[in-house]
């Protein structure tokens, strides 16, 4: 659900083993060993961030950092620790952002990426805190910040707490840019509501993975405003791209040897504004 209650996962008719991309019948295995994308469409189907680390990260390199955040109930809302206790068993996350620094292509980083599984990806103190704690470090190391985003947005039990996130992250998105350390997002399936309204806008570069849904009201909402049919492919990573919220669109096979090219290109200009020599 987004900040509109809106259901915003695409239709996946995984149970009859069918390809949503191309209605073909795909096995597990094959989606598994093809960064769990459709071997015939190239289809992106989700993916958590532990399972990412490893097509990312140089073998071994990744070390977490801030891994003991964990929400509390800051407005006690009824339900809410019920809640988080699922969605932590669910995720095997503490929270839905995973911080940690890492190399890619022998290149130090800081990477940070999001769980839709964890509560739907949504923001909350934590994940504001983490995120933030990311491109701050960023700024005073100097490295590469990297944020793989999927949510939809804000988190709602946690009141006006998940909506200064927004403010926080962006304060500290602009620490970064300060520092000159290079800041790359990129945006996957889906990617709404706060999130894309803060930090998520930010980067120097903004990099969507194929077919990912970008926005911040879902497209139900803004048909049921507008009273008006919406093109094909709305919010789609291609259809953001063509006006301009998305620099490129990456398959997974390709990102990390693109972030790595990405990283070389801004070592000059980085190592100019930090007054490192190269
Ligand atoms: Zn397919």
């Amino acid at each position: 659900m987004n900040l509109t209650g809106e259901l915003i996962m695409p239709i996946e008719n995984l149970e009859a083993g069918l390809c949503p991309g191309c209605q073909t019948a795909q096995d597990d295995k094959s989606i598994d060993e093809n960064l769990k994308t459709c071997p015939s469409c190239g289809y992106h189907y989700r993916m958590e961030p532990l399972e990412r680390i490893k097509y990312l990260a140089d073998p071994d390199s990744f070390r977490e950092f801030s891994a003991n955040l964990s929400s509390l109930n800051p407005i006690d809302l009824s339900g809410y620790e019920e809640k988080l206790s699922e969605a932590k068993l669910k995720s095997q996350m503490r929270d839905a952002v995973i911080t940690g620094t890492c190399l890619i292509e022998g290149k130090p980083v800081i990477l940070a990426l999001m769980s839709f599984k964890f509560m739907g990806g949504s923001m909350g103190s934590v994940v504001g805190e983490k995120v933030s704690r990311s491109l701050l470090k960023g700024a005073k190391e100097k490295l590469p910040v990297i944020i793989y985003t999927n949510s939809g947005g804000a988190r709602m039990q946690e009141g006006i707490f998940s909506l200064m996130q927004m403010a926080k992250t962006s304060s500290a998105a602009a620490e970064l840019d300060k520092a000159g350390a290079p800041f790359f997002i990129v945006l996957c399936d889906p990617t709404t509501g706060g999130v894309t309204a803060s930090f998520a806008m930010l980067a120097d570069i903004t990099i969507a993975e194929p077919g990912a849904l970008i926005g911040f009201a879902g497209p139900r909402v803004i048909e049921g405003t507008i009273r008006q049919g919406l093109p094909e492919g709305f919010q789609r990573s291609e259809f953001q791209m063509e006006r301009g919220f998305v620099d490129i669109i990456v398959k997974r096979q390709d990102q990390r040897k693109t972030i790595s090219h990405l990283i070389d290109l801004h070592k000059t200009q980085f190592a100019f504004a930090s007054g490192r020599k190269i």
